[in-house]
């Protein structure tokens, strides 16, 4: 079946489900939800797969992109969240999303308030994490493994730090996702190539193990899905539909820099947090040149808002952690965006950033399957764990997963790491034609070919906009991508309404896209 979702496929699907008793109802289209939807429809299940908003709205489009190897937990001793993480990334890498998640460098600065001691524990951590990539079976020209490098190394990898009393540094790799929003659509329409019905705007108001109470949030009626079993993927949100979960969410806030406020990046950053000896923040530059500074573990309390604020003092405490490490400090009107997130940890005891980040599968006497926790990096895992539960319970005549051999909509075969060299993996960008041809192969993989034969059509179809973004890509995301409004453009086909000056200047192109 065709991956493409837009407005007419919507309208015709959200007509046949409610004739049908699907045998996997999945509400949520994070990366969990569009993950179990995948998981489920290729093990030949039949499948929905509703989302209140638009798919990758909640926690999945404020993550920091990184794809772990899991060396966090492994400092916490948690091995076999460590390892899950390491196996999934590989999978990641090397297989199914080769496009959107690449190896990237990363650079621990060796500034005086870094004791010896603690660089050479550091040091131990990234060892043991070559252990993971090795038990994972990720090969090391996928993921090379970690070096010390001198201060001259350190300074042509990330120009702006401070060269005062810079020892070196500790140079680390890890996955890298080109965008999490895109991950969850790739997720999404190749789910639906494997039959699924993605149908977004479609927010489940009850929940039980055989169905829900739908609304149509663009129709306005309302109806019900009826499922021989029921995944709740709702994130943060889950407990809402799921009596008797405590969820303990935290907020986590990034910063977005443009390009010239912190050039000279070709490795990101882990700056330690004063007075806290295993977290750093994280300088993560991006694809299109943006910067972003991450991040807080803050428990957040009370009612979970669709979008989570920023506050003030977020963005104060991590502009005084970036600016110890920087030559020239970035000051509060270089932020040229925020954005925070909310972490879906299961409530125990004990402050947020020591909470497991594992999974866990809940279920209610009916039979609904609720999946809360996690990481982005475990997507896949999470979602087979939560189908197999709801085939067991559903005693669903289904196979075993497949998902770790499937490639995702527009997979390419892997080109590398990027290079701490500043090279680009082997892709070639030779000027500005090459670097827009990396730019599009790394969103859109082996449908870069087909976007760039849209800006052929028209030219303003091919006019770059704010980040780069070309009308082609928003006509695309519209005709395959399932984007029915500028916000589903802006906000997550594309990442332009990151800054918001950015957002409003990219509105008429966003409007040209929906009328065309
Ligand atoms: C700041 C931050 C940074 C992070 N960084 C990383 C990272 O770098 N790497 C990593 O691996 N992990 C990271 N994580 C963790 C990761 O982002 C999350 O664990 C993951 O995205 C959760 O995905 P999800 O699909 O479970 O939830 P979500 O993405 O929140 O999806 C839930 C969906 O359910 C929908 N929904 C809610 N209620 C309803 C309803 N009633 N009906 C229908 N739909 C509904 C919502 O609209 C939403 O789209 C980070 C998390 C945070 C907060």
């Amino acid at each position: 079946m065709n991956s493409s979702l837009n407005a007419a496929r919507r309208e015709r699907e959200l007509a046949e489900v409610r004739d049908l008793v699907v045998d996997v109802l999945v509400v949520g289209l994070g990366a969990t939800g569009a993950g179990a939807a995948l998981d489920a429809a290729s093990r030949g299940l039949s499948v929905a797969a509703i989302d209140a908003h638009d798919m990758a709205f909640g926690t999945s489009r404020w993550s920091s992109k990184m794809i772990h190897g899991g060396l966090r937990y492994l400092a916490k001793g948690q091995v076999g969240v460590a390892y899950e993480s390491a196996v999934e990334r590989g999978h990641l890498l090397g297989r199914t999303a080769p496009h959107l998640v690449r190896a990237h460098p990363y650079l621990l600065p060796l500034v005086p308030e870094v004791s010896r001691r603690h660089a050479a524990l550091v040091m131990t951590g990234y060892r043991a994490g070559e252990g993971l990539r090795i038990a994972a079976r990720t090969p090391r020209h996928l993921l090379p493994g970690p070096s010390r490098i001198s201060a001259a190394q350190a300074l042509a990898l990330a120009s702006p730090l401070a060269s005062r009393g810079l020892r070196g540094a500790l140079l680390s790799w890890d996955g890298r996702l080109a965008d999490d929003a895109r991950l969850v659509v790739a997720v999404a329409r190749t789910a639906a190539a494997q039959g699924a019905r993605i149908l977004t705007r479609c927010r489940a108001l009850e929940l039980s193990g055989e169905g829900a109470l739908v609304r149509d949030e663009l129709g306005g009626d309302t109806f019900t899905i009826r499922a021989r079993t029921v995944v709740n993927a709702t994130g943060v949100w889950a407990a809402g539909l799921h009596p008797g979960i405590r969820l303990r969410p935290s907020r986590g806030t990034h910063l977005v820099l443009r390009p010239e406020t912190l050039p000279g990046l070709a490795a990101g950053l882990h700056v330690p947090i004063p007075g806290e000896s295993n977290r750093f923040a994280l300088v993560l530059p991006q694809p299109d040149g943006r910067v972003h500074v991450g991040l807080t573990d803050e428990p957040v309390d009370g009612p979970v808002p669709d979008v989570p604020p920023v506050p003030e003092e977020d963005v104060t405490f991590l502009l005084a952690v970036l600016n110890s490490v920087l030559e020239e400090p970035v000051r509060r009107e270089d932020v040229a965006g925020t954005y925070a997130g909310l972490r879906p940890l299961l409530a125990a005891d004990g402050r947020t950033a020591d909470l497991s980040r594992r999974h866990a599968l809940l279920t209610t006497p009916d039979g609904m399957v609720t999946i809360v926790g996690g990481k982005l990096t475990t997507y896949r895992r999470m979602a087979e764990d939560a189908v197999d539960r709801a085939v067991s319970l559903g005693r669903l005549d289904a196979g075993r997963s497949r998902t770790t051999e499937l490639p995702l909509v527009g997979a390419v075969p892997a080109a590398g790491p990027e290079g701490a060299d500043g090279g680009n993996g082997g892709k070639g960008a030779d000027g500005e034609r090459g670097r827009e041809a990396d730019r599009l192969l790394e969103r859109y993989g082996s449908e870069a070919g087909s976007v760039r034969a849209l800006m052929a059509e028209d030219p303003w179809l091919a006019e770059p906009g704010p980040t780069g973004v070309t009308g082609a890509e928003l006509v695309w995301a519209v005709r395959h991508e399932g984007a029915l409004d500028v916000d589903d453009l802006l906000d997550r086909r594309t990442r332009i309404g990151l800054v918001p000056q950015d957002r409003t200047a990219a509105l008429p192109l966003a409007h040209a896209a929906l009328a065309y």
